[in-house]
């Protein structure tokens, strides 16, 4: 059955704050991943949350209709079959304003997207706006874009929110994005929106025969508090493959590593150790591909793990990880304008000396500006980064209080 095998894609799911992201994603999986809002009220840092689900579709029934989340086809009678298309792990950005660096890390395990908006409200929204920059800029070229709420708007005011996204959307890169509209609290044309996923986010081609690299997500310590210690298990570190495989036995490095303080410096210590465990969702598996949000069990000590210590750091085998950066200089781009802010205002480049928000990969530090000529900018970094030559970097400004999405880099 479906339970036994990992996702074999990443679709995040982005938009507006209530525009209905979680809703969705509980229509498309039946899981619930609200945990957002309840960490929101209680101030913590909000971590990227992620739910499995089915594309299964019946051999018997017309399209859409034959698209469904179960095994069964609400439309057949007893007795068809459907055949499951694809697991997907569909990865909820968080949607609050501070949290663009979060967003964007979480962007970096994403195949695709389905940009949420709401059709009650007037678009773009702000965060409608910033998610979708940091899309192009972590460089997601599949996109459904999912109309939600028709439920509570009129067909008229309906099709005035479609042409308010379509004029959103004229002149970039998205501008012939399919636009699915639903009802995620009601379940409406979710079987056409199954459709459109299939069709506009196919998973991509996979480096299977490089050495495996993963970006660390979240980290863990599984362990119970009061378990006796001939129970403890080792720390659990979860992620994506970008490529290659692990299996179970594998040894394993991990880089930056470990923060350790020692005077006034924090040092960041590799870690080795063993693969011993496999686990998508509730899944064992004994190898892991790319696709899906594995978590590894090793034999680290799960003190080194607990609290998401490990997050931004890689994943491979000793010895075949890309370089530790402690200052990355890359060819940049500015964004035009600041995006999700009330009254736009036009970017000036980055001066010597400015500290800088930086996201490469999972990995979020400040950085300050060493060096920076029109097309070239060196950054020196509050702490170090694992990268490589044509990787992705994201960075953000200081702009009136907050850290504005600013623009991107290709590292040198
Ligand atoms: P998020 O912040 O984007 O994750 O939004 P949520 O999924 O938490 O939804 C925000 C609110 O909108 C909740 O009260 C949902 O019940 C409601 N909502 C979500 N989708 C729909 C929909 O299709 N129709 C209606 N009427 N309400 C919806
Ligand atoms: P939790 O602390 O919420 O139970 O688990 C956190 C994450 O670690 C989940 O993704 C869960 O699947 C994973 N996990 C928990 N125990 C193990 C384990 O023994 N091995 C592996 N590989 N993953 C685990």
């Amino acid at each position: 059955g479906s339970k036994d095998v990992q996702p074999e894609v990443n679709i995040g799911v982005v938009g507006h704050v209530d525009h209905g992201k979680t809703t969705l994603v509980q229509a498309l999986t039946g899981v619930w991943t609200a945990r957002h809002s309840e960490e929101l009220k209680r101030g913590m840092t909000i971590k990227l949350g992620y739910a499995d689900g089915d594309i299964y579709k019946c051999t018997n029934c017309p399209e859409p209709d034959a698209y469904s989340p179960e095994p069964k086809c609400p439309r057949c009678p007893k007795g068809s079959v459907p055949q499951l298309l694809r697991r997907v792990s569909y990865v909820d950005a968080p949607g609050h304003e501070v949290l663009m660096a979060t967003m964007l890390s979480g962007s970096s395990l994403m195949d695709g997207a389905l940009l949420v908006i709401a059709a009650n409200e007037p678009c773009p929204q702000p965060q409608t706006l910033e998610h979708f920059m940091a899309l192009s800029i972590v460089g997601i070229k599949r996109l459904v874009v999912v109309q939600n709420k028709i439920d509570v708007v009129t067909k008229e005011e309906a099709l005035k929110n479609y042409q308010q996204i379509k004029e959103f959307l004229k002149g970039t890169w998205a501008e012939d994005a399919v636009i699915v509209p639903v009802s995620a609290l009601h379940k409406v044309n979710i079987d056409a929106l199954l459709e459109a996923i299939e069709e506009e986010i196919p998973t991509p081609p996979r480096d299977l025969e490089s050495p495996p690299l993963m970006w660390i997500a979240r980290s863990f310590d599984v362990n119970k508090p009061g378990t006796p210690p001939e129970k403890l298990v080792g720390g659990v570190v979860g992620g994506s493959l970008i490529r290659g495989k692990l299996r179970i036995g594998d040894k394993i490095e991990i880089r930056p590593g470990y923060p350790v303080r020692s005077g006034t410096k924090i040092e960041y210590v590799p870690l080795e150790s063993e693969v011993v465990s496999l686990r998508f969702g509730n899944v064992e598996v004994e190898e892991a591909l790319p696709g899906g949000l594995v978590a590894i069990g090793t034999k680290l000590d799960p003190s080194l793990t607990k609290a998401d210590a490990l997050v931004g750091s890689v994943v491979g085998r000793p010895g075949e990880l890309p370089p530790v950066f402690n200052e990355l200089t890359m060819e940049y781009h500015l964004l035009e304008r600041v995006v999700g802010f009330q009254k736009e205002t036009k970017i000036t480049p980055p001066r010597r000396g400015e500290p800088l928000m930086i996201t490469v990969g999972t990995a979020i530090t400040v950085g300050v500006v060493t060096s920076i000529t029109k097309d070239e900018m060196s950054v020196k970094l509050q702490r170090p980064v694992v990268a490589w030559k044509g990787a992705r970097v994201a960075f953000n400004r200081r702009i009136g209080n907050r850290w504005r999405l600013a623009g991107w880099g290709i590292v040198k």
